[in-house]
């Protein structure tokens, strides 16, 4: 049966990490504080903003939430955001910027991306990031595939020279993992809807990493005895949430696996305000 990589106790162990930062940060005069932009009511993005003010409030950095208002005017919306940011890049007390998504449909979401400063980019999505991911160079990158990594390097899981299969190639998480992941030097085979016989792929694995949104996809008998596995699927269902993995029977295989709850999701928030310290690092150097 496999160890459980916990997202729960590792979230708690950054936690301490990020509490020790804050208290060095404020020793030197600076107060880390993160700025969410709300645009639009979607309830999704306003619990996760209660959870991520609840976490900075936890580790001592100020949360401060810019709500716009007039949504049914996308140009002036748009407009409205566009000036909050060039003001929130400017302001020298504000650690990290936070766009929720998703933006009401007629803003252009690549303008509002592009327009953020880099090293204030918490969510790792303004072109610059992306391409800093790409091209090997540091940057802030987003917080799921951080979280599918940390979970990996914090279990003690070595990666040079190990296949790692990736299934699912989507921009959010599959995609920047296989680069983020390459810096570690293993070998990267990426899955996705056109893979032909998935499980032939996948039990090649020493490490496979789903992120696809499909309960059920990976069975028991897609995985190699031994093998380290990371679910970053959540579906919501009748049942609460559910990941990529069918866990009891890939378990019985595995020698490491991530649960869903309590897995990769568990450490995006503190993985995100890792980020705003990581910016204020290359901003203000260490
Ligand atoms: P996405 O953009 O929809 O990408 C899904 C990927 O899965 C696509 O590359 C797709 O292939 C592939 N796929 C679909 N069906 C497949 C199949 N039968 N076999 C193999 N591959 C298949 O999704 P995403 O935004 O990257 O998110 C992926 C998952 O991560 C979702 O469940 C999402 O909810 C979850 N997520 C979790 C967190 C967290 O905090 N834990 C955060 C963000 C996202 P094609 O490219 O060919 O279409």
């Amino acid at each position: 049966m496999a160890g459980i990589l916990d997202g729960k106790s590792m979230a708690l162990t950054i936690k301490d990490e990020l509490r020790r930062e804050v208290v060095d940060w404020r020793a030197r005069g600076y107060t880390p504080k993160l700025a969410v932009l709300l645009a639009g009511a979607d309830p999704a993005s306003q619990a996760y903003l209660a959870a991520k003010q609840r976490v900075c409030q936890d580790v001592g950095m100020v949360c401060d939430v810019h709500v716009l208002a007039d949504l049914k005017d996308t140009v002036a919306l748009q407009a409205d955001l566009l000036a909050l940011i060039e003001r929130l890049n400017a302001d020298e007390a504000v650690g990290g910027i936070l766009v929720e998504m998703p933006l009401p449909a007629g803003v252009d979401k690549g303008l509002v991306l592009a327009a953020l400063d880099p090293d204030k980019d918490v969510d790792g999505m303004s072109p610059v990031n992306r391409s800093r991911i790409l091209s090997g160079e540091d940057g802030l990158f987003p917080a799921t595939p951080m979280s599918c990594l940390e979970m990996l390097l914090r279990g003690g899981v070595r990666l040079a020279g190990k296949h790692v299969v990736v299934v699912g190639r989507g921009e959010t998480v599959g995609k920047p993992l296989v680069f983020m992941l390459l810096r570690h030097n293993p070998t990267v085979t990426i899955c996705h809807s056109h893979t032909r016989d998935l499980g032939t792929v996948t039990r090649l694995g020493d490490v496979v990493i789903t992120a696809v949104g499909r309960p059920g996809l990976l069975r028991g008998d897609m995985v190699r005895s031994g093998a380290v596995v990371v679910d970053a699927g959540t579906t919501p269902t009748d049942e609460g949430l559910r990941g990529d993995v069918v866990f009891d029977e890939v378990a019985e295989r595995a020698s490491l696996i991530t649960p869903v709850p309590g897995g990769v999701g568990t450490l995006t928030t503190v993985l995100l305000l890792q980020n705003v310290l990581k910016g204020m690092h290359r901003r203000f150097g260490s």
